[in-house]
């Protein structure tokens, strides 16, 4: 791989990638440029995958000479590319501030998913959660979180395209709401990636007042980290619950307006030997998510350096599996991805560049 070539992050300088259609538009018009202007360069952009302006051959030779001056195109340099035993890629980016950050992207039989980060590290300090234990480094700016579908558009091959999107890297997606869905409108801009709503996907800890205004976006597809189905067992896992508790968050879900989408809610429950993996659990879930379209995802905890927590024997996990599905509710119990190279969920922390790391090879996990 060759080494990051800062110099073309040209941080000081505005971004496209911070921008959708409509603010771009009003960017170019602002510094005295017809709009159309906006819609060729992002179409170079995120349709051809060019991100140097000079190459941009159908604008005036002047106009990529002054573009080029006064816009950057990248964000993000890829500093590292690991790849797991079942084909997982995770990416370790790096920002123009020496940030570091994580996208995984998970190849599928129909599908190529990407995972994006929100944040460097979170605040929120999930106790089974590693991006947790770095704490709030600071939140990634819009081009931040669309380049990493570049960075990982451009390892692909030419037949191969991302197909499917997940806010479910590092981060609280709605403690960086405005972000969030500026990168959506980008992701889903008809003109360019085109990306259907329903192939997006965000997940919350429920931070609860940001909910609705994220769905005000369209019909993504909204996931919320459940992981226990007691206040008590939630509080310890989840701290975020003393300030939202199950009732409040689960109440907001079951609003009317939240109930009219029609789409379903995907619930996460990261299963935890002796903590949240008990049949009584498993049905307290239906009556809890009574009024609520759900399905519910569980995933096997994914260990980590420093976390107490374990994921219970395959056959405890297929049992609850079975009782949930017993009850109604519709379960799936997740495959864990890239578990050999950290780049499962809740591993991801990727270390600051005044840390040790950026080691080649998959760690053995
Ligand atoms: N902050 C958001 C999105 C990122 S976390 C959220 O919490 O929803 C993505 C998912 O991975 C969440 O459901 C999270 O609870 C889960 N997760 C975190 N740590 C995990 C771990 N060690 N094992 C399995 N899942 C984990
Ligand atoms: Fe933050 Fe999500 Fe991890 Fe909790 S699980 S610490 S909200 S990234």
């Amino acid at each position: 791989m060759t080494g990051p070539d800062l110099s073309a992050l040209k941080p000081a300088l505005p971004n496209i990638k911070n921008h959708g259609r409509e603010a771009l538009r009003e960017e170019f018009k602002r510094a005295g440029l017809p709009a159309y202007r906006a819609d060729q360069v992002m179409a170079w952009v995120y349709v051809r995958g060019v991100e140097d302006i000079d190459a941009m051959t159908d604008l005036p030779l002047d106009l990529r000479k002054r573009l080029a001056a006064t816009w950057a195109v990248r964000a993000l340099d890829l500093v590292d590319l690991q790849t797991s035993e079942d084909g997982t890629r995770k990416l370790v980016l790096e920002t123009a501030d020496h940030e570091l950050l994580e996208a995984v992207l998970i190849p599928e039989e129909r599908r190529n998913t990407l995972c994006v980060s929100t944040q460097v590290g979170c605040p929120l300090a999930c106790s089974f959660c590693a991006t947790g234990k770095l704490g709030l480094r600071r939140n990634l700016t819009v081009a931040e979180i669309v380049d990493q579908w570049a960075r990982a558009r451009a390892i692909l091959s030419e037949d191969e395209s991302i197909t499917n999107v997940v806010f479910m890297g590092m981060g609280e997606p709605l403690l960086n709401l405005a972000a969030v869905k500026e990168s959506i409108q980008i992701f889903s801009e008809p003109r360019t990636l085109g990306m259907a709503p329903r192939r997006i996907t965000v997940s919350t800890s429920g931070v609860v007042p940001q909910i609705r205004p994220l769905l005000e976006i369209g019909p993504i597809n909204l996931a919320i980290s459940l992981h226990a189905t007691t206040d008590e067992v939630r509080d310890e896992l989840v701290p975020l619950n003393k300030r939202f508790p199950l009732e409040v968050l689960l109440g907001t879900l079951r609003q009317e307006e939240l109930v009219s989408r029609k789409r379903p809610v995907f619930f996460e429950y990261t299963l935890m030997e002796g903590i949240n993996d008990s049949l009584e659990d498993a049905r307290r879930l239906s009556p809890l998510l009574e009024g609520i379209a759900s399905k519910v995802n569980l995933i096997p905890m994914n260990s980590h350096d420093g976390s107490v927590y374990r994921a219970p024997k395959a056959a405890v996990c297929d049992a609850f599996a079975a009782e949930v599905h017993a009850s109604g509710l519709r379960v799936t119990l997740r495959r864990n991805r890239g578990r050999d190279i950290d780049a499962a969920c809740g591993q991801l922390a990727a270390r600051t560049t005044s840390g040790q790391g950026h080691s080649s090879q998959p760690r053995s996990g």
